[in-house]
């Protein structure tokens, strides 16, 4: 599943090749996607111009130039890219936007968890309602972080991947993060010692930084949006390697399941 560094690497991508380019033409083929049906036919989107192109989590919004919003959720298996008209298409191809250069930016979705809905002018995104700051939010500061782990009774681990608290961390940067930090992810969130707050939000950070710089992580399918992979995976210290020698103690890397989700860290140095 694509998780913030991968959806920031795409938004990154897309903003230089989409802003200021026209949408010449849209095919849409409207399927039961996870996420429920556009508020606004897809269609409408034609002849208005790309704006800007944000993200929240998971989230991609494109602006477009009536202050109409797109909003795209990859879920488990979406991918966007780009196309020249006469190439092959992907299998559960479910939109193929025409743009003024002659390309085209097709999503195809084959588990159907993904998202596509156009919101009119000016209106909001409902759909964002229940989630928190972006992990990549300058409002997302240390004293945030306290604040959040203040308020919950949650192991670390699963208040990390909650999305209502922060938005954007997924399993493997929870992992990640709490070994960055030394903390436990068996932890009561609201245990968290003081001194062990500025850690963990570096550690957030510094997770999802590197990933971004590695090109996100491909430990499933994922590509960006002209078909790379990204290689973060060659980075982790913990994620997936049960048994393996943590980096930092040599104690040996354990695997347990926190709400049906494996967890991976170091009892040595991770309390
Ligand atoms: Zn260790």
């Amino acid at each position: 599943m694509p998780e913030l560094p991968e959806v920031e690497t795409i938004r990154r991508g897309l903003e230089g090749e989409l802003t200021g380019r026209r949408i010449d033409g849209v095919d849409w083929r409207p399927a039961k996607l996870r996420g429920g049906p556009s508020p606004r036919p897809l269609m409408e989107m034609e002849g208005k111009r790309v704006r800007e192109l944000r993200r929240h989590g998971k989230f991609l919004l494109i602006g477009l130039s009536d202050r109409s919003t797109f909003v795209i959720h990859l879920g488990m298996t979406g991918k966007l890219l780009f196309a020249e008209p006469g190439e092959d298409e992907r299998d559960h191809t479910h939109l193929v936007l025409g743009l003024d250069d002659e390309r085209q930016l097709r999503f195809s979705d084959p588990r159907r968890f993904g998202l596509l809905k156009l919101f009119g002018p000016g209106k909001p995104v409902p759909d964002l309602d229940h989630y928190g700051v972006d992990a990549l939010d300058p409002a997302f500061t240390p004293a945030a972080l306290g604040t959040l782990l203040a308020g919950s009774g949650a192991p670390l681990k699963a208040f990390l991947l909650d999305q209502t608290k922060l938005a954007g961390v997924g399993n493997i940067y929870a992992c990640e993060a709490l070994w960055r930090a030394g903390l436990s992810p068996r932890r009561k969130a609201r245990t968290t010692p003081k001194a062990k707050v500025a850690p963990l939000h570096a550690g957030i950070l510094g997770a999802l930084h590197d990933s971004l710089a590695a090109g996100g992580s491909s430990f499933n399918d994922y590509v960006d949006a002209i078909g790379q992979e990204g290689s973060f995976m060659m980075e982790v210290a913990v994620f997936q390697r049960e048994g393996e020698p943590c980096p930092r103690c040599g104690g040996a890397i354990r695997r347990i399941v926190q709400s049906g989700r494996s967890t991976f860290y170091c009892p040595t140095c991770q309390r």
